[in-house]
């Protein structure tokens, strides 16, 4: 049985017919770039996600990248992040000539550990970039209060969290700007890049809104130098015609993952093997499956490819320890969880249409694994 970590066809060939006509109807219009197509989206999204605008943008990087434009993030600012995520989380910063201020994480959600971000808040502090990881929000409630007792704002990386909630506080809703990603493996992805930001803001997002199209509110009229990250109007339609589903999607992901806890321990591999962890009051998306296996992570990461069951690493390498960060002066030991989740995690299939047999034969094979080793 092959059990592919993520596989998109099933989800696709029950949209084609839907998708085909999205497209055509894109074809006729001659409107390629931003346009009706994205304008709706947009007000779509803004719903979807309980804000008041949603822009879009060329992709989840972009959204990083504008909304610490936005808050006039540049040279000589500091913003407090994690080391654990997807490198543009970090590269959005350095590209603006700031500073990573990193925080390690709590070992448990892979998120920022709150009680470690105070003591790096300085005069140069110019943003705290949560990231909610995997699809489980970071603790935006605690970093709301550290946000106004500092006056200092927070950018929400929500990349691989759309829909996901904290006391039913979706991602994107509780901070400056929240930033999302169309990029196909996530929960609500496009065929191509694509993303966009949220806020509550109406100056933000008029900034938001110009800083997309080179900074310009009126044609040739340039008030900021911004970017050309526009979401264009064929991911728009197709990404209209998969919203609908998005939940639908997110709660085949959480059923999933409730299978694989009870599969888990049935099968007594909770010794070996951490399950993730779900905070509670909380709605965590799946955007990953996410096991800890502190005891030869790669070999088993190996001997499920054999078993054709995709299995893979979100994130083997801490970015404070990346090659083009080695200018920040961090070393080896510097974020102890961070390092130690890199070295820990494997990421396996969750998708919505994984069935139970497949799963099933997932942890047979770890089960097999791990009594062998
Ligand atoms: C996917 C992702 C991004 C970047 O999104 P792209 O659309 O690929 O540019 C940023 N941060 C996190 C945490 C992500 O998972």
């Amino acid at each position: 049985m092959k059990v592919p970590l993520l596989d998109l066809k099933i989800q696709n060939e029950a949209l084609r017919g839907e998708v085909n006509a999205a497209i055509a109807k894109v074809l006729d219009s001659n409107g390629f770039i931003l346009g009706a197509e994205v304008k709706a989206l947009e007000e779509e999204l803004a719903d979807y996600c309980q804000t008041k605008y949603a822009i879009g943008c060329a992709s989840g990087t972009d959204a990083l990248l504008l909304a610490l434009m936005a808050l006039d993030v540049s040279q000589g600012d500091e913003v407090i992040t994690t080391p654990y995520s997807f490198f543009s989380t970090v590269s959005a910063i350095t590209r603006l000539g700031a500073t990573p201020v990193f925080v390690d994480i709590d070992p448990q959600t892979y998120n920022l550990d709150i009680s470690q971000i105070e003591a790096k808040i300085t005069e140069k502090t110019k943003a705290i970039q949560p990231v909610h990881l995997y699809g489980q929000c970071a603790a935006m409630e605690d970093l709301r209060r550290i946000s106004e007792k500092y006056n200092v704002p927070l950018i929400e990386d929500a990349a691989q969290a759309i829909g996901a909630e904290e006391n039913g506080k979706r991602a994107g809703a509780g901070s400056e700007v929240g930033c999302f990603s169309f990029y196909p493996s996530k929960n609500l992805g496009g065929m191509g890049d694509g993303g966009f930001m949220t806020t509550n803001d109406e100056a933000l997002a008029q900034k938001l809104f110009a800083l997309r199209v080179h900074g310009s509110e009126e044609r040739y009229y340039h008030k900021y130098v911004g970017l050309n990250s526009r979401l264009d109007a064929l991911q728009a339609a197709i990404l209209r015609v998969k919203l609908p589903h998005l939940d639908s999607w997110s709660e085949k992901r959480k059923q999933n993952a409730d299978n694989y806890r009870k599969l888990f321990t049935d099968a007594g591999l909770t010794e070996e093997i951490t399950l993730p962890f779900e905070r509670e009051n909380g709605r965590h998306i799946y955007n990953q499956f996410v096991i800890r296996v502190p005891k030869q992570r790669d070999e088993l990461k190996q001997f499920l490819a054999e078993c054709e069951i995709g299995a893979d690493v979100y994130y083997p390498v801490s970015l404070h320890l990346q090659e083009c960060f080695m200018y920040l002066g961090y070393g080896e030991n510097d974020f102890p969880e961070s390092e130690r989740a890199s070295r820990e995690t494997l990421a396996i299939p969750i998708y919505p249409e994984l069935t139970i047999e497949q799963q099933e034969f997932v942890i047979e094979k770890i089960a097999q694994f791990i009594h062998s080793h």
